[in-house]
């Protein structure tokens, strides 16, 4: 690379929801900010979690120094085992952030073996040729940082999810101090959240849903089912407080939040008054308008409690005739049907439920437009790189920019995508080189990361199902035993009665018939010779592609 040039080069998170990872580079030394997983919308053949392809990284191993995480949602930290397994760097981010990535690392058994640097916001940390400046940021979880990262020719402002909170519930608003004295000593570029690019005005404060569960505490006589994400940190907080004033008693179901909350609360961040948490031996005690119910699941994530809670499964409590379930959440683009069916069962079951289309019991934790509008005008970058969100919200934030804020012109608002290389000057920025990026798949039985091979595989098997071929041979010589046997699983066009079977037997019969002993005696050209046979006879009796699986033994 040029000298005096900072490169850019993002793994994941671009063009897409999720996996949220990216390469700083200056020199021969690189700085990884997040380390996220993603959540493919096409989530068949076993998996549902997919990281960057972090072989990509393998050339810049040497340059590797650090690994910084903006904050603790998932799809910024639940690649970080995954991407330690292959480079050991030292990672930084906030308490609350790295308690979370611990209690990863302890299920992968790593956790001895990683450097952990914890940093607050006003920091300034040196790593190499960067100094890295921790921005106190608003979003929907707390002890969030933007960064200020600070380079020999510039410094470049990665913004984390955020948006421009006045009244967050835990914890202090976007610190815009700090962000405009950064503006004013100069910004070379912003690399800015546009999950919510294209929606108008300010996103409403955590603060702004609180009128709405007050409202339903003091009408409801039922008992109550309050849902929402397990990391929603200033929504627990405000189920607590409201709950607390109506004289409720609150009771967690949920793995992931009872973790979450006994994480927030060590840390002195959740607040929450003694005896007003109580477990569901004593929940049941309860009359139905003492008690809230605070769980998992909003998505409607079958392992969850509150689909086991709306399908009876829940060992010891069920929905019911009378109960009023609130879903403090926003439909996470995939989850429609999940959801669908959630709401479906709780129906059944008899519940009243409270949706985020009907009241306000959900804001959102990105910026919208006028977020975006205050970021830019706050930190005054010379180029503007839209980050976090399908191409669309990329897009349509460079468009806002363009038309509503200051003076920037096409050029300097960049679009880039996984696997570009950006190269920024002190008056340039360029996309010098595009790479194919493949996600990395992970078994959803095993964590391990799965190639791309098998789900390919997977899903040639899912489309077409399989036929297998067996043939016994008489050891030592070339003489088949008995009949080729063939079987199969998922074909369409065919079952046990109509023929096939007989037919592919004797049509393979014939084939070995045909064959020169010396094609029989090489086992392996053999074996191909029977599957390509196979195959060209299953295009002409059929029209699906099965996967074929041939076996030759010997007996
Ligand atoms: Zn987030």
């Amino acid at each position: 690379m040029s000298n005096n040039k900072v490169e850019i080069i993002p793994l994941g998170g671009i063009g897409e929801f999720g996996m949220n990872c990216m390469g700083i580079r200056y020199g021969d030394e690189m700085i990884i900010v997040d380390a996220g997983m993603g959540f493919p919308e096409e989530t068949p053949y076993g998996v549902d979690i997919s990281i960057p392809n972090f072989d990509f990284l393998e050339e810049y191993r040497d340059d590797m120094t650090a690994i910084i995480l903006t904050h603790g949602h998932e799809d910024h930290i639940g690649a970080l085992a995954y991407i330690l397994k292959k480079f050991n760097l030292p990672v930084y981010s906030s308490a609350f952030t790295l308690a979370l990535t611990e209690k990863r690392l302890v299920e992968f058994d790593m956790l001895d073996d990683v450097l952990m640097h914890r940093v607050e916001a006003n920091d300034i940390v040196e790593i190499g040729n960067f100094k890295v400046e921790f921005i106190h940021a608003s979003h929907s979880l707390v002890e969030c940082f933007s960064l200020a990262i600070h380079t020999p020719i510039g410094t470049i402002i990665h913004t984390g999810d955020y948006k421009i909170d006045d009244t967050p519930v835990i914890g202090k608003p976007y610190d815009l101090e700090t962000l405009g004295r950064i503006g004013d000593e100069g910004v070379l570029a912003l690399l800015c959240d546009s999950t919510n690019a294209t929606v108008p005005g300010r996103t409403p404060s955590e603060m702004a849903v609180i009128p709405a569960f007050e409202e339903i505490f003091e009408q409801t006589e039922g008992r109550l089912i309050v849902s929402t994400f397990s990391s929603s940190l200033h929504r627990l907080q405000i189920v607590f407080d409201v709950a607390h004033q109506f004289g409720r008693k609150v009771c967690v179901l949920g793995r992931s939040m009872l973790k979450n909350i006994e994480i927030a609360s060590d840390q002195g961040l959740l607040k929450i008054p003694h005896g007003l948490s109580v477990d569901l031996s004593l929940a049941r005690k309860l009359a139905d308008d003492e008690i809230c119910y605070l769980v998992t699941g909003s998505q409607g994530e079958m392992r969850a409690a509150l689909w086991n809670l709306a399908t009876g499964s829940y060992k010891g409590m069920e929905v019911e005739k009378g109960d009023t379930v609130v879903l403090s959440a926003r439909i996470i683009p995939g989850n429609e049907k999940n959801i669908s069916r959630l709401i479906g069962n709780l129906y059944k079951r008899g519940a009243n439920i409270i949706e985020e289309k009907r009241r306000l019991v959900h804001v959102s934790g990105h910026a919208s437009q006028g977020d975006i509008k205050i970021m830019v005008e706050t930190s005054k970058p010379r180029f503007v790189i839209p980050i976090h969100g399908e191409y669309r919200m990329l897009f349509r934030q460079k468009e806002f920019i363009k038309n509503h804020v200051g003076s920037y012109s096409d050029d300097d608002i960049i679009l880039i995508e996984n696997g570009n290389v950006l190269e920024l000057g002190e008056n340039s920025a360029v996309v010098v080189e595009k790479r194919e990026l493949f996600k990395t798949f992970i078994d959803e039985e095993s964590s391990e990361a799965i190639e791309y091979d098998v789900v390919r595989e997977r899903k040639k098997l899912a489309y077409g199902g399989a036929i297998s071929l067996v043939v016994a041979m008489e050891k030592n010589t070339n003489t088949v035993n008995g009949e080729p046997q063939v079987t199969f699983e998922g074909v369409a066009g065919i079952d046990p009665l109509n023929g096939f079977s007989a037919k592919a037997r004797k049509s393979i019969a014939d084939a070995i018939h045909s064959m020169k002993p010396d094609h029989i005696a090489n086992r392996t050209m053999f074996k191909e010779n029977l599957r390509i046979h196979l195959k060209r006879f299953i295009q002409k009796e059929l029209s699906s592609k099965p996967v074929i699986v041939t076996t030759v033994i010997e007996v």
